[in-house]
Formats: C-alpha cells, structure tokens, sequence
C-alpha cells in the first residue's frame, strides 16, 4: 500500500474539494499517517472516506469531520487544548501538531493505555493522557484555550466551561443520541456564544455530564 499517495488524495479530494482552507491544518492532515492509528486488519481502508469501527464499540472519526472540527478551533499555536474522548489519538495527534500541549481524556483504561503506548512510540512530547470521565474536565490544568468534545453530548458540560478560558472555545456535537449538530461555542466575558455548523453523528460521551438517557 502506498500510505503517502492515500494520504495526498485524502487531503485533496475529502478536506481540499470539501472546504478545509487552513493551511495548517492541510498540512497536519498530510503529515500524520492515519494508518498507524486503526486496528491492523483494516489499515487498508485508513484513508477512506467514512468512520472506522476501532474496537470496544467505539469508531475513529472520518478524516473530514476531523479536520473540520479541527478548523473551527482556528489554533494559531500556542493554545494548551483539552480532547474529551482519546480513542484512537488520531485527531489527538492532529492536535499536538497545531497546538502548545495537548491533555486527553478517554473513559475506556484499555484504550487509554494503548493510544498512550502509540504517541509515545510515535515520539509525540507534548500530550498527556489520562483515563476518568472528561466531562469532569481536567481541573488540575485548567484552563484552556480550547477544548474539543469527539463524542455527542446533550448540553455542554458545565465544569468544561468553567475550565475555558474568556476568548476560549470549545466544538462539539450536541443534540440526540441519534443525531447531532456540530456546534462551535466561544466564551466572550463570561457569556458563550453559540454557532451551529453542521449535522453529524457521534458516538454518545458516557458521564456525569453527558448525553442525557431517555
Ligand atoms: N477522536 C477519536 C474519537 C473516538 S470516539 C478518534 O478519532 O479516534 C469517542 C471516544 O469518546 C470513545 O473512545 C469513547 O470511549 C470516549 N468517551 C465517551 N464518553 C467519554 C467521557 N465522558 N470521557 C472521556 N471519554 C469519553
């Protein structure tokens, strides 16, 4: 498999032709090798253009939701980042490429332990890891610049505003288990503002502050 002319078609033809714009990210987009982040039996599919299944119920995130998500966070790189959902540190790895220090969070120890083992491998510096419930948000190295949520939540959780910088921001998809708007909310003075950017699907984030049971 040639992963590098996968990986220039990915950039071309799913972000390019669809409206990524930032050179930057384009740049992170090219440079990290998604391959390495899925299971091995389906490396083959790495750059395609949908989510992949990456174990314990839980997908990696299509290539263009990725970088769109990572648009709307406009890092110019200098920002300590908060990632609410680890799962395969792919979009963690994006985000270490762009940002100041990255601080990830993944309910799942398993997979928290295994991604950690990646980025290390992978000689990433400037992520830290850790297994609890991110909706708690991550106190301890507040606040932040900007805070990224890859899975659904019904409302914003509470203590991750609180952990937001004035100026900050904080994309997620809020809305149903079923379906979900990508939202973009920015806090100016203590009020948050919020913009809407497109429908999409999300796996639920499972916590004290997370997508509502009906
Ligand atoms: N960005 C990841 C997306 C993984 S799917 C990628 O592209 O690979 C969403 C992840 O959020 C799952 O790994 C799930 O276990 C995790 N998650 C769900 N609720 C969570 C919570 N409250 N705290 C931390 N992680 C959570």
């Amino acid at each position: 498999m040639d992963y590098a002319a996968l990986r220039k078609s990915m950039v071309d033809e799913q972000l390019i032709q669809r409206g990524i714009k930032d050179k930057k990210v384009l740049w992170a987009f090219y440079k990290v090798e998604r391959h390495r982040f899925v299971p091995k039996d389906i490396s083959d599919n790495a750059y395609a253009d949908f989510p992949l299944a990456i174990g314990a119920g839980q997908t990696i995130s299509q290539p263009y939701m990725a970088a769109l998500m990572t648009e709307c966070l406009a890092f110019s790189g200098s920002e300590r980042v908060l990632e609410i959902g680890t799962g395969s540190g792919y979009q963690t790895a994006i985000l270490a490429l762009l940002s100041k220090e990255v601080f990830s969070i993944e309910r799942i120890g398993p997979l928290a332990k295994k991604t950690e083992a990646l980025l290390k491998e992978l000689a990433y510096v400037n992520i830290k890891i850790k297994t609890d419930d991110g909706t708690l948000g991550w106190p301890e190295e507040s606040p932040f610049d900007r805070i990224i949520i890859t899975a659904a939540a019904s409302e914003v959780p509470l203590p991750l505003t609180e952990q937001l910088k004035d100026g900050g921001k904080i994309v997620l998809p809020l809305g149903e288990a079923s379906s979900q708007v990508l939202t973009v909310i920015s806090k100016k003075e203590d009020r948050l503002e919020l913009s809407q950017v497109c429908p999409c699907v999300f796996v639920p984030l499972i916590g004290k502050f997370g997508m509502r049971q009906s």
